[in-house]
């Protein structure tokens, strides 16, 4: 007999061992439903796990196999196409299998099963029923009364029935025993919508730019050719009724779509708008759908009665088996990447789709990643623009402040004159303000206050971070140390100080000066309740606060009709993170923020304050000028080695003691290195995080840089596995992250 032993992998992880299935006999009667992705209940020692089919076998592999259990699904949850993916995800960023699949499959390892609710149906004939109500209509007044109901609704489930009638359930068991009524099983979806009627959302007319792009894509479309198309649009160009029109494109050609979006719940109007247009075809995959929501989505996508997903990162493994388009809106957004094992990158995994279904992938942005532009202006991939914003709007002003000249005349505040100025005119006329602050301001580095010079290190390019225990300055990428120097490297000067500011600080800095408006704050420390979030958002749109400050995450949410102004505190927070992609990310944000604003008719303005008013990013931000900023940006990638002109592979050691952790981050680089030998690649670090302790782990990291990314790759998950083998490793972590997006 063939096949009658399936690989199975389980859910139990165990670091640097790799994947391993496990053999199990499938008894005859499960034979025929068992295939590749199939959900099985399997024993495990003395315990019974839940695992996945990932392939079969003629003979086991071990003299005594034990019987799978029981099927779990009545149809296979994961395709082929998904489960291959997954396998591809998990080779790419070295990753167990099962983890990869738990993210493909959400919760789905808890056993959630299809909802079934018992029907109630007359077994007879009207007419037949009619008399027998009669019959019975003094003696038993509520099995009549069933009847009636049943004579008028062909089918009603049970509890609607018992409501509607009045009736107990003895009368429906009676008239069952006599034979007039037949109960039934039948499924229902639970459905995230159910109750939410949306607006009808008619298509615009588009303008002579927008028909010539979505002429293109609709071109790829129709001769299904794959490939990725990056949609270059500032703020307010319109690219979103573009993807709109592309997907009833797609739906006419009887084909599917996936949209992606950085994050749900700040994209609810785009929301409103895709439902709106294609109603019940829509499905939104978010994280707060319950386990059970979740399972009917996935089960109504497999069945073909939902055509378009929209969602986050995970959304990219809807169960389509017909896609026609994949888009993925806001590109350059580092929530595509996954920061927690399996790290994936959903665009990447959106590409190998988009290549099985032979359908184009497009990424939409007004500040694409440099290396989508890149790939793009290189030829790899079509580039397609819109350079203004729809019915000619403009784009709202951006006024850079010199915080050197207000230092020099006096001022030591927070606020720069003209920000302050700006600020009282609209606390006069009762709009709202927004003052935001980078996330991270947790490095401290320096910065002359007459020239704005600022340290950076000679290998890396990375501003070097400043740690008052010691009194040094440090690169922590690959651990050059410096000593404060007494005097600017740029300008001579000795007006040098160090720079870092939490939103804590503003927020007393703003009390001082404006004591009697109404502020609120919202950051990591004042959002980690859950939900609290939207709340602040609330208050602040009921118009109940004047003042908003916040980090990154408000400037995605911006939408906000009566904040007429925004003001940066202090850009260089930004600028000079130790990563080497601050100058995009600086770019992106200052842009991001200053699309926001100003969308009503009351206007808006953007101030960004700093020391570095002349640095390319905040230069390209104030003037709306994609192109310049990237031509800088690429020149400095090209010159210091990083993507896209080298690979990347992060490795990361944490421990809850900080004390064997550099000993072995060293002994992992010399494995690395025996490796590497007659390869072409080079090693930064070990050296400490710049984030040196989270959770209470310790963080050290090194990094691999090289163009022969398989062998770095080979080498790495190698020397991974192998550290893993020395008892003495256990209580040390190490993760490595693939193409790694942020390297704090
Ligand atoms: P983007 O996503 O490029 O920032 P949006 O898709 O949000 O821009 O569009 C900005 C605004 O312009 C939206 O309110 C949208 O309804 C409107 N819009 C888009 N296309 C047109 C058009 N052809 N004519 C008029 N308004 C349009
Ligand atoms: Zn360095």
């Amino acid at each position: 007999m063939m096949n009658q032993y399936a690989r199975v992998v389980v859910d139990l992880p165990a670091p640097g061992i790799g994947d391993r299935y496990f053999h199990y006999k499938i008894p005859k009667e499960f034979l025929s439903q068992i295939q590749e992705g199939t959900r099985v209940m399997v024993p495990f020692g003395s315990r019974k796990l839940l695992g996945f089919v990932v392939g079969f076998d003629s003979s086991p592999e071990v003299d005594r196999v034990k019987e799978i259990n029981r099927v779990v699904d009545p149809f296979p949850l994961l395709t082929k196409e998904l489960l291959d993916l997954a396998r591809w995800i998990s080779d790419l960023y070295i990753s167990p299998l099962v983890e990869v699949l738990k993210a493909i499959l959400p919760n789905f390892y808890a056993t959630t099963k299809p909802k079934e609710v018992t029907v109630i149906k007359l077994a007879v004939q009207q007419k037949e029923a009619l008399s027998y109500r009669d019959k019975i209509k003094r003696r038993a007044p509520k099995q009549a009364q069933i009847l009636e109901v049943l004579m008028q609704q062909k089918k009603i489930p049970l509890q609607d029935l018992l409501q509607v009638s009045g009736a107990g359930r003895q009368s429906v068991k009676a008239l069952q025993e006599k034979k007039l009524l037949i109960m039934d099983r039948e499924r229902v979806m639970r459905e995230p919508f159910q109750q939410k009627l949306f607006g009808l959302s008619s298509r615009l007319q588009l303008n002579p730019k927008q028909s010539e792009l979505l002429g293109i894509i609709k071109h790829k479309i129709d001769k299904k050719l794959p490939g990725t198309i990056l949609l270059h649009g500032v703020t307010g160009s319109g690219k979103t009724e573009i993807y709109l029109q592309a997907i009833e494109e797609v739906l006419k050609n009887g084909r599917e779509a996936l949209v992606l979006v950085p994050e749900i719940s700040l994209t609810p109007q785009m929301v409103k708008w895709f439902r709106g247009r294609f109603g019940s075809l829509v499905t939104v995959l978010h994280s707060r759908l319950s386990q059970g929501e979740r399972y009917d989505q996935w089960c109504r996508i497999r069945e073909g009665e939902i055509k378009i997903a929209i969602g986050p990162r995970s959304a990219v493994f809807a169960p389509f088996t017909n896609l026609g388009i994949i888009i993925i809106d806001e590109e350059h957004e580092t929530t595509y990447k996954q920061e927690e094992s399996p790290r994936y990158d959903a665009r990447e995994a959106a590409k190998k789709r988009g290549d099985f279904y032979s359908c184009p992938v497009v990424l939409g942005s007004a500040t694409p990643s440099v290396e989508a532009y890149y790939s793009a202006r290189e030829g790899k991939d079509l580039l397609i623009s819109l350079k203004e914003r729809v019915e000619h709007r403009p784009l709202p002003p951006v006024e850079v402040v010199d915080l050197k000249e207000e230092l020099s005349g006096g001022n030591r505040t927070l606020f720069s004159s003209i920000l302050y100025n700006h600020m009282e005119k609209v606390l006069s006329r009762k709009q709202q303000i927004i003052l935001f602050l980078n996330r991270r301001g947790f490095a401290t580095f320096m910065v002359c206050r007459e020239c704005g010079f600022v340290l950076r290190c000679s290998n890396c390019s990375i501003t070097l971070t400043y740690h008052a225990s010691q009194d040094l300055l440090k690169c922590h990428y690959c651990h050059h140390e410096k000593r404060v120097p007494e005097q600017c490297p740029g300008c001579g000067g000795s007006c040098i100080r160090f720079l870092g500011l939490g939103t804590q600080r503003v927020e007393k800095g703003v009390k001082d000066l404006f004591p009697r408006a109404r502020v609120l704050r919202m950051d990591m420390d004042a959002t980690t309740r859950k939900g609290s979030h939207q709340d602040i958002f609330k208050v602040f749109q009921r118009g109940e606060a004047d003042i908003l400050i916040g980090t990154q995450m408000i400037a995605k949410g911006l939408d906000f009709p009566r904040v007429t102004l925004v003001g940066v505190i202090l850009a260089d927070t930004a600028l000079n993170l130790p990563d080497f992609r601050s100058g995009e990310r600086t770019f992106q944000l200052l842009t991001q923020v200053a699309g926001r604003t100003g969308r009503s008719s009351l206007g808006g303005k953007v101030i960004v304050q700093t020391f570095n008013p002349d640095h390319y990013s905040i230069m390209a931000a104030k003037h709306h000028d994609y192109e310049s900023f990237f031509e800088e940006e690429i020149s400095l990638r090209k010159e210091f080695q990083y993507p896209p002109f080298n690979r990347l592979i992060r490795v990361v050691f944490s421990s809850l003691s900080e004390k064997f952790l550099s000993q072995k981050a060293g002994e992992f680089k010399g494995m690395l290195e025996r490796s590497l030998r007659g390869i072409q690649a080079e090693i930064l670090g070990p050296c400490p995080c710049p984030l040196s302790k989270v959770r209470g782990r310790y963080r050290w990291h090194l990094v691999l840089k090289s163009l022969e990314f398989a062998e770095i790759h080979r080498v790495s998950r190698e020397a991974w596995q192998e550290f893993y083998k020395t008892a003495g490793n256990r209580e040390i972590r190490i993760t490595l992250d693939v193409n790694p997006i942020t390297m704090l």
